[in-house]
């Protein structure tokens, strides 16, 4: 994550940025709560239950958008209901953020095994 004033990337536990020494536990509480909304979506979506888990995560990603977890999980959601138009534009939101994320290239897979088992 990175501090909104001047942009020097930090680390929780750390409330107060190191560099300009703004205090980001507003910012830290909000993406919390996405992180929290993010794991709910994925006990959901192991219990089966895309539509909650997909309604959990929209509320992640409306919380903290430049998570690229988040929008590679909404790529999964769809893809398990074999939308893939909507599965891939999140996939390729994901990448986007995050070119280097191994959950996008596991949702890449995921896509990949569902379009070859029709
Ligand atoms: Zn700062």
């Amino acid at each position: 994550m990175k501090c909104p004033v001047c942009h020097a990337s930090y680390r929780p536990p750390a409330v107060l940025c190191r560099r300009c020494g703004a205090d980001l536990s507003p910012l830290i509480q909000v993406r919390d709560q996405a992180v929290w909304h993010h794991r709910q979506a994925i006990q959901r979506l192991e219990a089966g239950q895309y539509a909650e888990a997909i309604a959990q995560n929209d509320q992640a990603i409306s919380l903290h958008h430049q998570q690229a977890e988040f929008h590679a999980l909404a790529g999964q959601l769809w893809a398990l209901q074999g939308m893939f138009d909507r599965a891939i534009v999140c996939w390729q939101t994901a990448q986007a953020l995050d070119s280097q994320s191994l959950t996008t290239g596991a949702c890449l897979d995921i896509l990949m095994q569902l379009r070859n088992s029709d």
